[in-house]
């Protein structure tokens, strides 16, 4: 039922490793930052030093992952990966800031949830590449500095506005990932499936990319659903018939609304006339938390024009009810 959301858990990350794209040339689309990023690391490797902090943002599943473990690819350093929520106390920050290698790249993920102290830990070691190391405790504390070999963050956020901006600053290049156009993701969905060692019909990548959201990791997840439809109820092509079939199956509809999706906005239409209503009320109508309403089907359905937001609660935009197949009530008054 979660088929077209856009986050990963640790199955789906270990199925996503395999059609990573290892270099800049291979990741598909995002033109303007891979031009950027490209000039970046040339750049960097001709003066032999460790290129600028990196700050990519953009929703999840767009390639911030793979991107920061291209970079650590192209200059030939090692990664290592760690998360904003991940680093309870600057404490750990610190200690993995001391154990890196001189040149060596660390992915950030998440980095708005880094908690202050870690935050304020890591501007200094960004732009000194020094971090102080507390020894003792109360008025007998002191600290340490301590020098740090230079390295590269790469920190990855949903939102760079979210980021405080002394930490944005230290960032000397920052790249903003957007949704992908239905014919990238057909590049991406080619590519994995050669990777996948399948034959996707052309007609079946175009169908799997209209209704991937514009993000690679939906797409990609939605190939091997139809793989396995084509697999065990087709005859193994990966045709027009099994990706509409495997998707009818899944309950992706031509835009790549779910079940919920779908039921947030029969709701809004049928039981409140279109709204507006508050998102208790419409989340109450679905069975669901308003949070869930809220994070997991809103924003894409605004995005795609379906649904508003104003003061007075949601609303269901004329789309909602063409794509529904029904009849908005006439305008009162006329
Ligand atoms: P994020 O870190 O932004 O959530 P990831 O880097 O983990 O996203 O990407 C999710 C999946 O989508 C990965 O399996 C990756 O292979 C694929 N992907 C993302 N961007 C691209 C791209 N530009 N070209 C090819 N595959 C991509």
């Amino acid at each position: 039922e979660r088929v077209v959301r856009p986050g990963a858990d640790d199955v789906e990350r270990a199925a996503e490793a395999a059609l990573r794209p290892r270099r800049l040339d291979e990741f598909v689309g995002q033109r303007v930052v891979r031009d950027q990023l490209s000039l970046v690391l040339e750049a960097a490797l001709g003066r032999g030093r460790a290129p600028d902090h990196v700050l990519l943002s953009g929703p999840p599943g767009l390639g911030k992952t793979t991107l920061a473990m291209i970079i650590a690819a192209e200059i030939g350093r090692p990664l290592r990966v760690t998360s904003g929520p991940a680093i309870q106390h600057a404490g750990d920050l610190a200690a993995v800031l001391s154990s890196l290698d001189e040149g060596e790249v660390l992915f950030l993920d998440e980095i708005h949830r880094l908690a202050r102290p870690a935050e304020e830990l890591l501007y200094v070691a960004m732009e000194d590449f020094r971090v102080d190391v507390v020894v003792g405790k109360g008025a007998g504390a002191s600290a340490i500095p301590l020098a740090l070999p230079p390295f590269t963050v790469v920190g990855a956020t949903t939102r760079a506005g979210l980021l405080p901006a002394p930490l944005r600053d230290r960032f000397g290049f920052t790249g903003h990932l957007d949704f992908y156009a239905t014919d990238e993701l057909e590049q991406v969905l080619v590519r994995s499936a050669g990777l996948l060692g399948v034959e996707l019909r052309a007609d079946a990548a175009a169908e799997i990319a209209t209704r991937s959201r514009g993000t690679p990791r939906i797409a990609n997840r939605l190939l091997r659903r139809v793989r396995d439809w084509a697999q065990v109820r087709g005859d193994g092509r990966l045709d027009l018939a099994a990706a509409r079939a495997a998707l009818e199956v899944y309950e992706v509809d031509a835009l790549g609304l779910d079940r919920l999706d779908r039921g947030v906005l029969r709701a809004l239409c049928t039981r409140f006339g279109g709204g507006p209503v508050g998102l208790t009320t419409l989340a109450v109508a679905v069975g669901e938390e308003p949070e869930t309403v809220e994070t997991v089907a809103e924003p894409f359905l605004v995005r795609e024009g379906l649904m508003g937001r104003t003061p007075r609660g949601r609303v269901a935009m004329p789309a909602a009810w063409e794509h529904l197949g029904l009849t908005p009530p006439a305008p009162s008054g006329t």
